[in-house]
Parts: C-alpha cells; sequence; structure tokens
C-alpha cells in the first residue's frame, strides 16, 4: 500500500524530467504528492470518529518521563520562536508535551546529518505547540522523524494528459506520511523559527499529522470537538466545513486569477494543504489573519484552543 504523503515544496529548479510515453493514465489522485485524493471531502463532509485518547490519560502519560533538562529548555526559547509569547502555565506544558513527545519518537539523520539535542528539542517544542489545551496524547500514530540538512530532492510524477506522464525532481522543505514518519530539511526549520511570520515548515507537517488521527486521511478536517458531545462534533464540523471550504474556494479563485493573496498559494493545492498553510500563518502572523479572515481564524482558534493574536497584545 501506498502510503499518503504530503510533501512541501520549495521555490528551486527542479531537476529534468524525463516523460513517459504511452504510459496509462495515473489519476491525480494516485499520485503521491499533489493533489489530495480526498478533495472532495469538504463537498461530501461526514462527521469524523473522535479520536480515542483522552485527558487522562495525557495527564498519566507525562508523570512518567524525566523533566526537562534546563540547556534543553534554554534550546526551546531560541529554537521555538512562539514560546516566549507564551503564558507562563502555557509554557510548562509545552516543556511537559516536548519532553514526553522526545522520549517517545525516534529521530534519524538523513545525509550524514548528525541528530543533535538542537534538531531533538527544536522541532519537539514546535510539533508540540498544536498539542496544547487539547489533552490528548500527542501524535500517537508517529514514530520517526527524518531529518535533512537541507531542502532535499525527491521523484515525483506529475499527469500532462493523453496517458502520458512526467518525472522528474522535486526540491522538499519537509513532507508527512500517513505511515507514521515525517520529513524535514533543517535549514528549512531553523529559518521557519527566525522568521515564523514566513511559514513554519514544522508546522506545516504536524498539521498534516493532526489531520490523519481521524481515521488515516488527509482531508482539511482534523478530529473536531474531541470530547464534546456528538451533537456538538456535528455542529462543529459543519460550521468548520463551511468555513474552511468558502476560504479554500476564495484563495484557489484568487491563486487562478494570479492575484497573490495573504494566504499562500501553496493551500490552493488541496484542503489538506490548505488546512497546513492555515495553521502556519494561524501562529506565525495571527494579528493579520485575524483582521483579513476573521472566520477562519475563529475556527482554528477553536480546534487549537489558543488565542496566538492575543499574544502579541
Ligand atoms: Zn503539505
Amino acid at each position: 500500500m501506498v502510503a499518503e504523503r504530503h510533501p512541501r515544496f520549495v521555490p528551486a529548479k527542479p531537476r529534468q524530467g524525463r516523460h513517459l510515453q504511452g504510459s496509462p493514465a495515473v489519476p491525480i489522485a494516485a499520485s503521491q504528492n499533489q493533489v489530495c485524493p480526498r478533495q472532495s471531502a469538504l463537498d461530501n463532509p461526514k462527521v469524523p470518529r473522535q479520536f480515542p485518547a483522552s485527558k487522562t490519560m495525557w495527564q498519566e502519560r507525562k508523570k512518567r518521563f524525566a523533566p526537562l533538562p534546563p540547556d534543553w529548555k534554554r534550546l526551546i526559547q531560541v529554537l521555538c520562536p512562539f514560546y516566549n509569547r507564551l503564558p507562563e502555565p502555557d509554557r510548562r506544558e509545552l516543556e511537559d508535551r516536548s519532553r514526553v513527545f522526545l522520549a517517545e519518537k525516534h529521530f534519524e539523520g538523513c545525509d550524514e546529518l548528525a541528530i543533535t539535542d538542537e534538531i531533538r528539542v527544536g522541532v519537539a517544542a514546535t510539533a508540540c505547540l498544536l498539542l496544547l489545551h487539547r489533552g490528548l496524547v500527542g501524535y500517537p500514530g508517529l514514530r520517526t522523524i527524518l531529518v535533512y540538512p537541507s531542502s532535499y530532492f525527491a521523484p515525483t510524477t506529475q499527469p500532462l494528459g493523453a496517458g502520458v506522464l512526467e518525472e522528474s525532481w522535486q526540491a522538499r522543505a519537509g513532507e508527512s506520511w500517513q505511515a507514521g514518519v515525517v520529513v524535514l530539511a533543517w535549514d528549512e526549520v531553523c529559518r521557519g523559527a527566525r522568521h515564523p511570520e514566513t511559514g513554519n515548515v514544522v508546522l506545516h507537517e504536524f498539521a498534516h499529522q493532526l489531520d490523519y488521527e481521524d481515521g488515516g486521511d488527509a482531508n482539511g478536517i482534523p478530529a473536531l470537538g474531541n470530547g464534546d458531545s456528538f451533537v456538538t462534533r456535528r455542529r462543529r464540523h459543519a460550521a468548520w466545513v463551511a468555513v474552511m471550504r468558502a476560504e479554500y474556494e476564495q484563495l484557489r479563485a484568487a491563486v487562478t486569477a494570479g492575484q497573490p493573496g495573504f494566504l499562500r498559494a501553496y493551500g490552493a493545492t488541496n484542503p489538506a494543504e490548505f488546512f497546513a498553510v492555515a495553521t502556519e500563518v494561524f501562529f506565525g502572523d495571527p494579528v493579520e489573519l485575524q483582521r483579513q479572515h476573521p472566520a477562519l481564524y475563529a475556527e482554528l482558534q477553536w480546534f487549537y484552543r489558543q488565542d496566538p493574536a492575543q499574544w502579541l497584545r
């Protein structure tokens, strides 16, 4: 089974590809790295099942692991730009989340990159920002984080029509696999830490992991209202779908018209990418997102149970 992946591209000239003449036409949904196979999910929404982890499980789990060493707290301050904006109780929760994440997840360097505490702590703290206040066990399906020293190339195919496929190489900043793997380029992680208002690949890829948690599919609709009644979840789900569909279609129209807007054009790729890009902006440039897209901000504020715009006021 081919795992679904959601790569995050970087602007770079791909290596020269070649055309496969006469190959069978491949529907976009069958390819690994472009339009989400579940692009129609916003048009045919179903209330996802509840994610089974509970707040009690999280409270019990964090007791099993040692406190975060002081040196690692300093690394969080440097490598997670959001830490210093957080209220004090949230900083403590982020530290707890990070130490559990670091104890449970495996890091592996690629292209001879040596995994350091800096890499592990920087990634963990930023990834765990998405878990605050949500009472859940973090990323239960995720096992491994692969880290490249810099943007890497991965093979890709694009259907050209008439049964023709183009094979090429694509520069990537990261990707998120349904099969429990996140891939990151360390230089892009550092760039996102220095300039979170321009995007953050860690937030992007881990938003995809949240998107997988409601049953394995990334479709821009993560598990909503965990712990709430079915009636409440159905209502919240309807509100989420309505807002996300409107915002996504608005971005698609702007991109088609060649009118760059506040949200990055990559979010127009499919609903899953829209959710990931919106997550980056929600934390990276929250005041402007709230000003320009108040309904989108409100949905994300409800989902993440955080108000990043308030941190900056
Ligand atoms: Zn993505």
